[in-house]
């Protein structure tokens, strides 16, 4: 055969294949564009766990008439600067809404401050309809209808509609501790409701308490270190408040949720000599450094990132967690609160 260009749209199922693993990745990518966009309020309604509908509106900046086209275009961003190195946004990559609209049938309906009426395009298995006139309010609506309808193998690999509600909230959750005073709300067609009200700017622990639980800051320690210009702030959980799995080990580097091995990996060594290799410690751990510092472009996902001192890292976050745990007067062999 001879070599071709490959289609757009085959294109954006190839990138939809990284990106977009599960229904929990559209609401993912989606509400973190309401967050760039400065939304106060998120609201996120699914049903059939996420594959038959995902629609989330928010109150951000919306996308003006004549750059919605752009908006689902692909590599059309409007928070890169000419610097990879620098992101401060949690999407850069402008891959996301293309990659849904080629494996789902998406719509945005928008609205500006500055614009005195919404408009609204689709994009339908990769087919983008022209935009037309539509009513909404300041902010933006984005509503994923049929995902993996356009890419029936991928289809087969969804859990159930629970297990994918499931990881919907954990999404929505994960996020929403590093927002605390946006509001967030989740009504699934099942009982996988979340109502998340703002809390005052700065009360992150009033924010992780209504995710972790009321009695987590009674368990809890709280967490402030720094080396070498890196920073690291949130609350562990004393060794009597643990779970069966690591799914409540809740990191942040920058703002944005991570999961990764080395900081997985330097949690539990903190608590390798206070709790069994079955219990997982509860933590909102959040991380700040010079951008330049770490490489959040390792995986289109964005959830994976290097360090360019992963050692300085581990060593924190081992050193602060042990710290504290000595603080509190928890030593090895002790189960339960001292
Ligand atoms: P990225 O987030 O990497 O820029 P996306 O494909 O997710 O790429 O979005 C493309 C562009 O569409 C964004 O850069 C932004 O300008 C615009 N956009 C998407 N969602 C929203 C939203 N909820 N509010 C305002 N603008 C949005
Ligand atoms: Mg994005």
């Amino acid at each position: 055969m001879p070599i071709r260009q490959l289609s757009e749209t085959m294109i954006n199922q190839i990138a939809a294949g990284e990106v977009i693993e599960r229904p929990a990745s559209v609401v993912k990518e989606l509400v973190e564009n309401a967050l760039d966009a400065g939304a106060r309020r998120i609201e996120v309604v699914t049903a059939g766990g996420g594959l038959s509908l995902i629609r989330v509106t928010d109150d951000g900046g919306g996308i003006a008439e004549p750059e919605l086209a752009l908006a689902v275009a692909r590599h059309c961003t409007s928070k890169l600067s000419d610097d990879i190195h620098d992101i401060r946004s949690l999407g850069f990559r402008g891959e996301a809404l293309p990659s849904i609209g080629s494996v789902a049938r998406l719509s945005i309906r928008s609205r500006t401050a500055a614009g005195d009426s919404a408009a609204e395009i689709g994009i339908d298995g990769g087919h983008v309809s022209a935009v037309r006139p539509a009513a909404a309010n300041r902010g933006t609506t984005v509503e994923v209808r049929d995902l993996f309808f356009a890419t029936p193998a991928r289809l087969k690999f969804m859990k159930g509609e629970r297990a994918e509600a499931t990881a919907i909230t954990d999404v929505v959750k994960r996020i929403a501790v590093a927002f605390p005073a946006v509001r967030f709300t989740l009504a699934g067609s099942d009982r996988s409701t979340l109502e998340l009200p703002a809390v005052t700017e700065n009360d992150r622990l009033a924010r992780v308490a209504q995710v972790m639980g009321a009695e987590f800051p009674d368990n809890a320690l709280a967490i402030d270190a720094e080396r070498e210009g890196v920073r690291l702030t949130g609350h562990v959980s004393i060794p009597s408040f643990t779970r069966a799995n690591a799914l409540l080990q809740y990191v942040y580097v920058n703002g944005r949720p991570v999961r990764d091995r080395l900081l997985a990996g330097a949690i539990r060594g903190a608590y390798a000599d206070v709790l069994p290799r079955d219990r997982h410690a509860v933590t909102a751990l959040f991380l700040e450094l010079e951008p330049a510092l770490v490489d959040v472009n390792v995986h289109p996902a964005k959830a994976d990132v290097r360090f360019r001192d992963p050692g300085l890292v581990r060593g924190l976050i081992v050193g602060a967690i042990r710290a504290a745990l000595a603080g509190a007067g928890i030593r090895p062999a002790t189960t339960g609160a001292a």
